[in-house]
């Protein structure tokens, strides 16, 4: 597993789900990858927030082993738990394991994000 750099840029964004609100955290390395994931839910989340944090951690130990995050994201989006969120965007959370692998594929292809991890390592 790579070791962690001391400080990694990152971006969180909140994704509202059925269990409740998740922050969604992603740090990259420099080649603009994913390097790691967190998850926490927010204080009305509902949801078992130790699993979800798993799941993140699981995510990261992967990434950090050589894993392709594009993996985590087809195997991962569109998994459904017994309560479904749509987000009123045009978006469907199937559950909370589907909203971070659909924050994983959404942050590595925004421009936005992109240019600020970039201008990070510059
Ligand atoms: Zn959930």
């Amino acid at each position: 597993m790579k070791p962690r750099p001391d400080i990694l840029p990152s971006v969180t964004r909140e994704v509202i789900t059925a269990c409740g609100s998740i922050f969604i955290g992603i740090s990259f390395d420099e080649d603009l990858k994913p390097f790691e994931v967190f998850a926490t839910m927010g204080k009305s989340g509902n949801c078992n927030a130790s699993y979800i944090n798993g799941i993140a951690i699981a995510i990261s130990i992967g990434l950090r082993s050589g894993t392709n995050y594009k993996d985590y994201v087809k195997y991962l989006s569109g998994i459904r738990c017994s309560s479904v969120k749509f987000n009123g965007k045009g978006k469907t959370v199937y559950s909370c394991v589907d909203a971070i692998a659909k924050a994983i594929d959404e942050e590595v292809k925004n421009p936005v994000v992109l240019d600020y991890i970039r201008s990070y390592y510059a």
